[in-house]
């Protein structure tokens, strides 16, 4: 017996690369365009002095303007560091069975990272060979639910039908659906929440709000889900969100016309990206997010990645199975979606 049999072993998550420099980065759904310019304000007029102080470890006035904005209560509404923050709290809190909690084979690999953490099972759900969820397969005895909609890494959307069946199926278990991307999407759970007590939507500024280096996120649900995120949140830190993210995640809210500026600009040249790529041979799955799932009838992705990279291209390649014939390319601005063109044409030979 050694203190090394009591160390926990896990296999950590591992993030697209953050590379130093200037470089082309399409590989962590960042926003290709700064935040509002209400949240530079924001920021500037912090009261240096209050930084001796713990923040609101409610972070009440975030949670009234999400509240707000969303129409809800603010019982309704919890907020973390960044969706990751919120999602493993609530794997914490309401993943508690003996029966496997359900997710999709292809999803945000994350999940499979946080059962394992905190000793959950698990199974995973093959997707249909079209990357789509059968709600079918979700209607069997689990100890929770959770799939990511829009998914990750397809961009796939599914149905609000199709989502609401699945909760439906599961009213004796938690249903998360994490919706980082739905706001490149189509439609939301929100609409959801007051009709069934065990669903939780998750969202995150770090997308939509060009807020990702802030680490904003949340959740909203019933007000008897979100008591039993708090109480653990409680039983973790208090002080989760710092004052500048805090005061920069109301801000944003704030803005609504930048808002909508920047996701119509991101979807518009995901539609034309889109199109380019499949006149160079590109098959691309159809995307309800910032990036697109793509593979060259060709090229191997594997390639592609590595020579983008040479000329400091960034985009994410998964080594796993059923995807390692794909790229994920974040959508970037005009100039990085030309240099991007410019590089696939080289590689692609077209
Ligand atoms: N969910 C999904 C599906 C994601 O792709 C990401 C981004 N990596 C997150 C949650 C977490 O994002 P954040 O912690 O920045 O809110």
């Amino acid at each position: 017996m050694s203190y090394e049999d009591n160390i926990k072993k896990v296999t950590p998550y591992v993030p697209g690369e953050q590379p130093a420099g200037d470089v082309i980065k399409l590989n962590t759904n960042e926003s290709p365009f700064p935040p509002s310019m209400h949240v530079a304000m924001a920021i500037a007029s912090i009261d240096y002095d209050s930084l001796r102080l713990y923040p609101d470890p409610d972070a009440t006035v975030l949670v009234q303007a999400i509240a707000d904005y969303y129409k809800v209560d603010e019982e309704q509404v919890f907020v973390g560091v960044g969706s990751d923050d919120v999602l493993a709290m609530a794997f914490q809190t309401f993943f508690n069975s003996d029966k496997p909690i359900l997710f999709p084979d292809t999803t945000y690999s994350f999940y499979k990272v946080w059962a394992a953490l905190y000793d959950i099972p698990y199974e995973e759900i093959p997707l249909k060979d079209d990357f789509t969820i059968d709600t079918l397969d979700y209607q069997k005895e689990n100890g929770g639910v959770i799939f990511a909609n829009p998914n990750a890494p397809t961009g796939v959307e599914l149905p609000l039908n199709e989502v609401e069946e699945i909760i439906k199926a599961n009213p004796d278990s938690v249903v998360i659906v994490d919706e980082a991307y739905i706001d490149f999407g189509n439609a939301s759970a929100l609409s959801l929440v007051d009709k069934y007590e065990n669903l939780l939507v998750v969202r995150t500024f770090s997308k939509s709000r060009a807020l990702a280096g802030m680490r904003v996120g949340y959740a909203i649900g019933s007000a008897k889900l979100i008591k039993a995120l708090k109480d653990v949140k409680f039983s973790t830190n208090s002080y989760t969100l710092n004052l500048a993210a805090i005061r920069a995640g109301v801000a944003a809210l704030g803005d609504d016309e930048y808002f909508d500026t920047i996701v119509s600009q991101i979807k518009d040249t995901r539609e034309d990206t889109r199109r380019k790529l499949e006149q160079m041979g590109f098959e691309c799955l159809k995307s309800s997010t910032n990036f697109l799932f793509v593979k060259h009838g060709d090229v191997p992705a594997k390639d592609i990645f590595e020579k983008l990279r040479e000329k400091d291209i960034y985009v994410r390649y998964f080594d796993l199975p059923r995807i390692d014939e794909y790229l994920r390319i974040t959508i970037g601005n005009n100039e990085q979606m030309n240099s991007l063109m410019l590089a696939l044409e080289e590689i692609v030979g077209n």
